[in-house]
């Protein structure tokens, strides 16, 4: 008889067996729905092999689902992203049937110019609709609105047979992107990258290539020539661009419309169900070929996927701590191996591990030496508060007024950042001193004016700001410390009440929609004053901007994780860059108590190579990555016995091993979340450690009690 494993989306670590009646056919990849105690789940076949009598009766697969296969290829990356996570290959499997959760939407209808038909009779109207129309196929009421006419006009050129109604399925959704639809004219340093990214495209195989240039180097462009120049040679292959957030993808769908005459599919936890549904079925039919999302478009079933791009490689959000845990850069590159494809790695501010993939030769290293055209770098400046400290209860130092002030008088933009949501980060009883914190949490409440509230950014937890404080019940005896964006921006309308301004961050810009509409008022100069979180950091091309006021430049270094000073000299690189642009040279200062820091003066001096050798020498110095490896072992709940006896029985059954070490368990640092006590242990292993196989020993050895949830990060970023 044939039996089948199924990926069910189940915290277990194996597939399950089942017999294949006889009137089914199956093969990997297969989505069927099988028997589980009462319920009916759908899963996805991994293997069907042929066994000769069992002794023990497997129960049979109840039906094939009326979705499409996944790709072979697609699951062996699942697989393997299962197994270098940790995680049930089951769950794996189900990231990548996420876009089938609506119903199949029903076909849409677009109108088509009818070849060499023209109108009886050309009124104003009927012209219109055919100049708007062009070659494309667009929905009547687009159409309608586009051309400025009546629904009638189009029903008319339709009956009369100029215009017909098409219905769209998955394989039309998609216009195709014209490669020479408007193409750029590169300077030399982006030829050769394009060129080079071109060519491994079309010699197909595994190539990676760190694309590294400054903000504003043409980055981009470089790749979007390279994606024409595959899609030329290849019309049927696929290109995902993947970006850390959703903030930056409506940007980036605005080029690649304006450089290809179509827009490319989009994917994220933006999109609506519906509409993920048809993406979903469209890459699955081969017939998507761009695909611009976040980092879960990393799973959709590409058949012929050619190139991947990874924009902002360095970027942290491309770290997915809930739920499966995996870093979307790394499996990005892991999935191009396996699909032996090429895949780009671009940053103004390329992670360590990237760099020294770079440097060892693993990755190509394409370099764009400077900005496009006459664009300058902003000039950095450090404004030691120390020597000019800002008033009391206020943010901003004399010389980063005067320079907003002078920025203002010539008409030109200023961006103040600071990394922080919120009006304050802490409220405080001035009776009592006690710090207001969320009820089940470790964690400040911080206070938001906008709404009179105050919020956990853990948790989410909100409660309306009390008169009196909880803990000694003092009246009118909480006062905001420290500044959030919020307080910055109120400050400024202060100092400068005529200039118009605005505050960027996740409360005031909580989805695409309203990104977009604040960054175009952002370019379009509407704003002469923005306040912004790490939001606006990145990405976005405001030309009429050439001040940068980085309001706490030692917020980040403080901290202490192995990352803090490579983010911070990331986030800051980012946010000075953004000053200046074509024909406006800009500035960028930077408040800071410790001006002698190294990240800072590195910063100063635009010394990245200098930072980077500085902390790669650090990072081998103690083996740590991308000289070693580390995984960590968090666990949580509401019993805290029964988190720490787990905690001891791990520490009891570490196997031996050498060129690892174990550390911990110790309390984690937000050792409360949500009502769940938390402990943390780390490992860390050389380079050449099977760091998963260990992993797997050691757990298999321990039974953790339901009670108790065990999270497995590999490479993790968060240590709290
Ligand atoms: P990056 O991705 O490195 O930040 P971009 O590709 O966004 O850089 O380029 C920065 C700006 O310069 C954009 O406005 C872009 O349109 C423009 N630009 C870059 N390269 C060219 C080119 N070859 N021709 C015309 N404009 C370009």
């Amino acid at each position: 008889m044939k039996v089948a494993s199924v990926l069910i989306p189940l915290p277990v670590a194996e597939a399950f067996d089942y017999e294949v009646p006889e009137t089914l056919v199956l093969a990997r990849g297969d989505q069927v729905t099988v028997p589980l105690g009462p319920r009916l789940i759908r899963g996805v076949v991994a293997e069907v092999r042929e066994t000769t009598g069992s002794n023990r009766r497997l129960k049979a697969v109840a039906g094939l689902v009326d979705d499409p296969r996944l790709p072979p290829r697609t699951v062996d990356f699942v697989e393997w992203a299962a197994r270098w996570t940790l995680s049930p290959p089951g769950e794996m499997a189900a990231a990548a049937l996420k876009g089938l959760r609506a119903p199949r939407p029903r076909p849409e209808r677009r109108v088509r110019r009818v070849e060499n038909r023209q109108p009886g009779r050309a009124t104003p109207a009927r012209t219109a609709v055919l100049d708007a129309l062009g070659g494309r196929m667009l929905a009547a009421a687009d159409l309608a609105r586009a051309a400025g006419v009546s629904a009638g006009v189009i029903k008319g050129l339709v009956d009369e047979g100029v215009l017909e109604v098409v219905e769209i399925t998955a394989e039309t959704a998609f216009a195709a992107p014209d490669p020479d639809y408007a193409p750029a004219t590169l300077n030399p340093d982006q030829a050769a990258a394009a060129d080079a990214i071109a060519q491994a495209t079309a010699r197909g195989g595994f190539a990676p290539f760190l694309l590294d240039g400054v903000t504003g180097s043409g980055k981009t462009e470089a790749y979007l020539e390279a994606v024409a120049r595959t899609l030329g040679r290849d019309p049927a292959a696929q290109v995902l661009i993947l970006l850390p957030e959703i903030a930056l993808t409506q940007d980036l769908i605005a080029r690649i419309t304006a450089r290809f005459g179509n827009a490319p599919a989009e994917w994220h936890s933006g999109v609506t169900p519906p509409r993920r549904r048809r993406v979903w079925e469209a890459v699955a039919a081969g017939a998507c070929p761009i695909v611009v999302g976040a980092r879960s478009a990393l799973f959709l079933p590409y058949p012929n996927l050619k190139l991947i791009v990874i924009d902002e490689e360095h970027d942290g959000s491309f770290k997915q701590e809930d739920g499966l845990v995996y870093h979307g850069r790394d499996l990005a590159v892991a999935r191009a191996r396996i699909e032996g494809a090429t895949v780009v790695l671009a940053s103004a501010t390329p992670s360590l591990e990237t760099l020294w993939n770079a440097q060892g030769g693993r990755y190509d290293w394409l370099r764009l030496a400077a900005r496009h055209g006459t664009a300058v770098l902003p000039d950095i400046a450090l404004l030691d508060l120390r020597q000019a400290p800002p008033d009391p209860q206020t943010w901003l130092s004399q010389p980063l007024r005067e320079a907003i002030g002078e920025t203002f008088a010539r008409g030109e933009q200023s961006l103040l950042f600071l990394n922080r949501r919120g009006y304050a980060p802490v409220v405080l009883c001035r009776a009592c001193g006690h710090r207001l914190t969320a009820p089940d949490t470790d964690s400040w409440l911080v206070e938001h004016r906008y709404t009179g509230r105050l919020v956990c950014h853990l948790t989410g937890f909100t409660m309306a700001r009390p008169s009196a404080c909880p803990s000694c019940g003092a009246v009118e005896s909480l006062v905001a410390v420290g500044p959030g964006v919020e307080r910055v921006e109120e400050e400024v309308r202060a100092l400068f009440p005529e200039a118009r301004t605005a505050v960027f961050s996740s409360d005031t810009v909580p989805d695409a929609k309203s990104a977009r509409a604040l960054i175009q008022s952002m370019v379009a100069g509407e704003i002469d004053i923005l306040v912004a979180t790490q939001a606006a950091a990145k990405g976005h091309n405001f030309p009429n901007l050439t001040l940068v006021g980085v309001v706490d430049a030692d917020l980040g270094l403080r901290g202490g994780d192995l990352r803090a000073a490579e983010r911070t000299f990331q986030l800051l690189t980012q946010a000075t860059g953004r000053a200046g642009r074509a024909d406006r040279p800009g500035r960028a200062l930077l408040q800071t108590w410790t001006p002698d820091h190294p990240v800072l003066q590195a910063l100063a001096a635009g010394d990245r190579d200098g930072f980077v050798a500085a902390e790669l020498a650090e990072r081998e110095a103690a083996s740590l990555p991308p000289y070693g490896r580390l995984a960590a072992l968090i666990l949580s709940g509401e019993n805290a016995v029964a988190v720490e006896a787990t905690a001891q029985a791990l520490a009891q059954a570490i196997p031996n091993a050498e060129r690892l070490e174990v550390y911990g368990p110790a309390d984690a640092p937000l050792g409360l979340i949500r009502g769940r006590r938390r402990k943390r242990l780390l490992v860390r292993a050389d380079r050449d450690v099977d760091l998963q196989g260990f992993l797997r020993a050691w757990l298999g050895r321990v039974k953790v009690p339901g009670s108790v949830r065990l999270t497995i990060d590999v490479d993790p970023y968060s240590f709290l």
